[in-house]
């Protein structure tokens, strides 16, 4: 079946994440774990962690369809020392909440090269971080978010996530999470019934749907191959409504956590019952 929620709140607690997905109708959904904006945050308290568990099992979440995701400022694959350091010593703070918390997923964007290191350089760099990363922690899986390829991000081909993936020690804790509208504005058509079908054959040949732990669901209020990331709610962008139905009716993306990020988040419950009718459950 699919699983399916929002990027909820999680603000006054961990623990409030399940509450506010429950209250829209979801079956997964994503958090941030610590203020996506700050460097350093607060390590999460005992009592945290026990009504965060508490809640997701009081409202049936399983640790497989909640798809955390690392903050904003972490860039894996930096050009600099400092940065490179910075941002490994936060990811792996971010992979740690997720291991106290009992999760099993890290869904992060790859990083940026800055234009001061080559794009295989940036990507290796990634990979590195994930092995430092994966090294001291256990049981998480660190998700690699393919991207618009705004600025000097990287990861918005599959081949980029692939050539990541190919570096990484420990495949069986390496995993991707694609996010629609990124994809869209990246250059692949999924709005076209045809080169749908052409978009996920290609992913499967680079990549392989077997690494596929996630899905951003969003439409996009920017053309394709725009390289502009700016989400819109289901049906109101370029994506449109087919392409939702489409894709809800797409038995390859059963059981894997599917995660709006729309930017009105009022239209979430209405958006999250829509997406389950057309899914036929
Ligand atoms: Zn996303
Ligand atoms: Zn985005």
């Amino acid at each position: 079946m699919k699983y399916i929620g929002a990027h909820v709140s999680a603000s006054g607690g961990v623990e409030n994440a399940p509450v506010n997905a429950s209250e829209i109708g979801a079956t997964a959904f994503a958090l941030f774990t610590k203020n996506q904006r700050q460097w350093v945050a607060p390590s999460l308290s005992g009592k945290s962690i026990k009504a965060f568990q508490a809640n997701c099992e009081k409202f049936g979440f399983l640790p497989e369809y909640i798809l955390p995701h690392d903050s904003y400022l972490i860039n894996l694959g930096h050009p600099e020392t400092e940065g490179l350091e910075k941002s490994r010593v936060a990811f792996l703070d971010e992979m740690q909440r997720c291991e106290q918390l009992g999760l099993k997923l890290l869904n992060f964007h790859p990083g940026s090269h800055l234009n001061k290191i080559s794009l295989q350089d940036c990507l290796s760099r990634i990979a590195e971080s994930i092995n430092i990363a994966l090294s001291e922690t256990q049981g998480v899986t660190a998700v690699i978010e393919n991207t618009a390829g705004q600025g000097s991000n990287v990861g918005f081909s599959f081949q980029h996530l692939a050539d990541i993936i190919a570096q990484v020690e420990d495949k069986s804790r390496v995993g991707v999470c694609v996010d629609t509208c990124h994809s869209f504005t990246a250059g692949y058509n999924l709005k076209d019934a045809a080169e749908y079908e052409k978009v996920w054959s290609e992913f499967d040949e680079i990549v392989g749907l077997a690494y596929l732990k996630g899905i951003h669901l969003n439409d996009s209020k920017k053309e394709l191959a725009t390289r502009v990331d700016r989400h819109d709610n289901v049906g109101k962008g370029y994506l449109g409504l087919e392409f939702f139905k489409r894709f809800m009716a797409d038995k390859r993306f059963d059981n894997i956590p599917i995660i709006l990020e729309t930017p009105d988040e009022t239209l979430w419950k209405e958006e999250i019952a829509i997406l389950k009718e057309f899914a036929g459950e």
